[in-house]
């Protein structure tokens, strides 16, 4: 275990992966050495940035471009997946496909995808603890990329510093059924395919976002003038730089005023409910817990016991 840290503090990749694995493990003993590694970590921290956008919006193509302008600054950068498809199915939206190929050779970078055959709030965990993980190996940035659906945006939201959600150009002014509640999580919206012929829709639907941002609730833990709406393009490489200095800018102002800490002291607290919560869940997935809930739920059912308190009697159970 000392040496799989020692490992995994140098920046060795070999030992970060197999570190990702035992984090990824349901096996109990592998849980616990788990457990025991991620109390040992240092306290070392990278930016943790969440991205989202739906299929074809060029995440990959993106993450590619983004993440080989950064590791050209010299920045370690690691890049994580939280998939819903996978979650339901062992399906998947964002692995099928060999992806962010240059990326995956750069010796700055590291690429994991979506742990596979889990419930979303498993996949969440493990995330989570994996970029734990990469911090302590030495990475500048972790990115963590999501598909718009379902809750997964919220959770990739519950554990980034900054929170970016992709577009692409859009004519009129459908705001392409971006729900409210994802504006409002959102630091920055980066319009994709801002090039060519493209290019004039691109900045038009930079502009209606800029205006639908603008009639958000005022958010405390932003600057003047966030959250903000920016022209990419993962093409050409256009505008990755400015948008860089956005997401700085930003980070930096949050860790002057006190809110970066904040945040993460929130969301930490946010994720010891939650995985309380779970916790307590799973209790009624035992065989003899099961059993008798069958035996209550037909009871309730026959009408032969109240709802209220038959569940009253099973939490006493429980408890006992
Ligand atoms: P993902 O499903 O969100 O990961 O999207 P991909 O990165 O696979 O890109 C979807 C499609 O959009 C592909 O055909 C890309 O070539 C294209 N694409 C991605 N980024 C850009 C861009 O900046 N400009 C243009 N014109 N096309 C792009």
């Amino acid at each position: 275990m000392d040496e799989l840290t020692d490992e995994l503090m140098q920046g060795n990749r070999r030992a970060l992966s197999r570190a990702i694995t035992l984090v990824e493990s349901t096996r109990p003993d592998h849980r616990a050495r788990a457990l025991a590694l991620l109390s040992e970590l240092p306290d070392r921290q990278a930016l943790r940035i969440g991205l989202s956008g739906t299929p074809g919006v060029g995440k990959s193509t993106f993450i590619e471009a983004f993440g080989k302008m950064l590791t050209g600054q010299g920045l370690r950068v690691a890049v994580l997946a939280v998939d819903p498809s996978s979650a339901r199915s062992g399906g998947s939206i964002l692995g099928d496909k060999t992806r962010m190929e240059t990326l995956s050779r750069d010796p700055l970078a590291f690429i994991r995808p979506s742990p596979s055959r889990a419930e979303l709030g498993g996949v969440a965990r493990r995330t989570r603890e994996t970029v734990r993980l990469c911090e302590a190996a030495g990475f500048d940035v972790v990115l963590i990329e999501t598909v718009g659906v379902g809750q997964s945006e919220t959770l990739v939201a519950e554990m980034s510093d900054l929170f970016l959600l992709l577009l692409a150009p859009a004519g009129g002014d459908e705001l392409q059924g971006v729900k409210r509640g994802i504006m409002e999580i959102a630091d920055i919206i980066l319009v994709n395919k801002a090039d060519g012929d493209l290019r004039a829709t691109a900045m038009r639907t930079v502009a209606d976002y800029a205006g639908a941002l603008r009639l958000l609730r005022k958010r405390a833990y932003d600057p003047e003038g966030f959250p903000k709406a920016l022209p990419v393009s993962a093409y050409t490489g256009d505008g990755l730089a400015g948008a860089w200095v956005e997401m700085t800018a930003l980070a930096d102002w949050r860790r002057e005023q006190g809110h970066f800490a904040t945040r993460r002291a929130e969301q930490a607290r946010h994720w010891f409910t939650a995985e309380l919560r779970a916790g307590l869940l799973a209790r009624l997935d035992a065989p003899e817990v099961r059993a008798r809930l069958r035996e209550q739920g037909d009871a309730v059912a026959r009408g032969e016991a109240d709802p209220d308190a038959a569940a009253a009697d099973m939490l006493g159970w429980l408890n006992g």
